[in-house]
This record gives structure tokens, sequence and C-alpha cells, in this order.
């Protein structure tokens, strides 16, 4: 029996950290969908890193939420696996180990000038925009923004777990961000339950077997009762 659970910023919303389409994402005013671009980067790479440190900081102190840990808790006990489209790393600081980041990770940079790839967790940056430690270069997160392709493997094995599961727990994402949001349906598509945890409707809705209008926490410890 395998259960392969999505998640999207609505389970760090309980750690604190905010989501892209609520009014507590914005930072001096910017909408987060505009500055996650490679337009942005291209225009204003120093915005945009403010904007990384802003989060950087907000994760750094905040702590995986009771559904981050009963994830991670269940992988002990089931065939569990977790695709996040969340960039906080908040899953494997939960303890889960079996994590697919499909949009990479807030913690890594990549250097656009020689392709350096490396974890820098300074806290705040000490300079902005930052530079690569190998040849000086620009750094960006390593991180996948709109209009972005996913990292191949992360993409490919998502597409499989997602085929081969039973159960598909859906928790915490608007369901407006492709291909993340096609997982479910594909899924649904091989006979998987699709069970939807989320206080709105989502896109994801009407394709649910069961959906629970509650916050991630809350309606993962009914799931857990159930499955
Ligand atoms: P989103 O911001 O588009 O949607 C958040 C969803 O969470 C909404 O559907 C909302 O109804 C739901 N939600 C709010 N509070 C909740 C709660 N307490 N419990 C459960 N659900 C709750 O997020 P998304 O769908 O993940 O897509 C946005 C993109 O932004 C992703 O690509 C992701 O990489 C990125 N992002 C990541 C983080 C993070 O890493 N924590 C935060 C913001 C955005
Ligand atoms: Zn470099």
């Amino acid at each position: 029996m395998r259960i392969v659970v999505l998640t999207g910023a609505g389970i760090s919303a309980e750690s604190g950290v905010p989501t892209f389409r609520g009014k507590e994402g914005l930072w001096k005013k910017y909408d987060p969908r505009e500055l996650a671009t490679p337009e942005a980067f291209r225009r204003d790479p120093k915005t945009v890193w403010e904007w990384y440190n802003w989060r950087r900081e907000i994760i750094a102190k905040a702590e995986p939420s009771e559904a981050h840990r009963l994830l991670a808790e269940l992988e002990r006990r089931r065939d569990l696996w977790v695709i996040t489209q969340n960039v906080d790393g908040l899953h494997q600081r939960a303890g889960s180990e079996r994590v697919i980041e499909l949009h990479g990770n807030i913690w890594k940079v990549r250097c656009i000038s020689c392709g350096a790839r490396y974890y820098d967790r300074t806290v705040p940056l000490r300079e902005i925009p930052p530079r690569c430690r190998e040849c000086g270069g620009l750094l960006r997160p390593d991180v996948v923004w709109f209009g972005e392709t996913l990292p191949k493997d992360a993409l490919e094995r998502a597409y499989q777990l997602s085929s081969e599961a039973d159960i598909f727990l859906v928790i915490g994402t608007s369901a407006q961000v492709y291909p993340a949001a096609e997982l479910p349906l594909v899924a649904k598509g091989r006979g998987a339950r699709l069970i939807e945890i989320n206080p709105e409707e989502t896109p994801i809705t009407p394709y649910a077997d069961l959906s629970i209008r509650k916050g991630a926490s809350e309606g993962l410890r009914k799931v857990i009762e159930e499955i």
C-alpha cells in the first residue's frame, strides 16, 4: 500500500512561512509571483536577492509544523513518499527521508557564470547579491522559478511514484503550478484514492475522493486515523 503525498506552501504556512498567494506573502508590496521569475532576476538581481534573504531569515527561524512531523512519523511505519513544491527543507528537518524536491531548495545557490552549485546557509547574506566562491560570478538561488523547467530526475521520479500510488494525498497546494498540479490526476488515473487537505477549494477538488477543508495539521490527523 503506497502512500504518496504532494505538499505545497500551505503545509509550511503552519510553520509561519508565508505562501505566495496570501497577503502575508507580500514583501515591500511586491507580488512574489513577479519576483520568482528569471526576468525579474535579469532586470534586478539585488531586489530578488533581498527578497530571498528575507525568506531565508523567516525559514531559518521556523520550526517544522505538526503536519511535517506527522508525515515523518508515518514514513517510519508505512511505504510513504513526499513530493514537495516547497523549497524550505522543513520536511527533512522534521525527519522525512523520502522527499522529492520539485522546485529546488532555498539553501542552495548556483553560479550563472561557471555553473557551480553548493549550499550556502548564511543568514543574513553577507553581500547582496552574493558572488560565487569559485569564480566571483553572480549567484542565483538554485530554485525553479515561474516559467522554468523542473529538474528532470525529480520530475521523472515524481511521475513514477504518482503512477504507483494507492493513496495520493494533496496538502496545501493551490494546484495552479504545472506540472506539479498534474500529479494528482496521474495518480487518480492509475486508480489511486485521491485525498485533499486544504482550507479552500482548488482545481483538484472536483477529482478528489475526499476533500478535507481544514488546515494541514488538523486535516492530517483525521486522515491518519482513517488510512
Ligand atoms: P500557493 O501559495 O499557491 O498556495 C498555498 C495553498 O495553501 C492555498 O491553496 C491555500 O488555500 C493553502 N493553505 C493555506 N493555509 C493552509 C493550511 N494551514 N493548511 C493547508 N493548506 C493551507 O502554494 P503552492 O501551491 O505551493 O505553489 C506556489 C509555489 O511557490 C511553489 O512552486 C513553491 O515552490 C513556492 N513557495 C514555496 C514556499 C515554501 O517553500 N515554504 C512558500 C511559498 C511559495
Ligand atoms: Zn562561478
